[in-house]
């Protein structure tokens, strides 16, 4: 069984923003020689997701506005985690919108459903933050 390991970086000028991170995985897929096993890809922050979902524009849209209403960034002074940060709503966005997602790897394509695609979710950028990528298989 071969292994491999990348970390992926991102410096998101805004505080929030959904990124289709699909051509990079694809490019590690590609560097890793593996046609057959499993990908994983985790944000290495608690105020980011990576999650699966349609590439298209109404929709990203549509998950900013539910998400700032099941958790609003102002008033912060609502929450109790914003003693010295501000960044409480963006533990609560991504807890919803979840750390990781794994995908089959089948004869050296990643085995997606129809429309799939993989996202970053940021919710508390302008900083350098990681993104996780481990495949294996054969
Ligand atoms: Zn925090």
């Amino acid at each position: 069984m071969k292994s491999y390991r990348k970390e992926l970086w991102f410096n998101i000028p805004a505080r929030r923003a959904f990124i289709n991170i699909t051509p990079q995985v694809d490019e590690c897929l590609k560097e890793s020689g593996i046609t057959d096993g499993l990908v994983l890809v985790n944000a290495m922050h608690i105020t980011a997701s990576v999650f699966i979902n349609d590439d298209e524009s109404g929709l990203h849209h549509d998950y900013e506005v539910w998400l700032e209403k099941l958790a609003p960034h102002e008033p912060v002074s609502q929450y109790r985690h914003n003693v010295g940060e501000d960044n409480a709503d963006a533990h609560m966005k991504r807890q919803v919108m979840g750390r990781e997602v794994v995908v089959a790897v089948t004869r050296g394509k990643l085995d997606f459903g129809t429309w799939e695609q993989i996202f970053y979710g940021e919710f508390d950028g302008r900083r350098k933050k990681r993104v996780l990528v481990k495949i294996i298989g054969d």
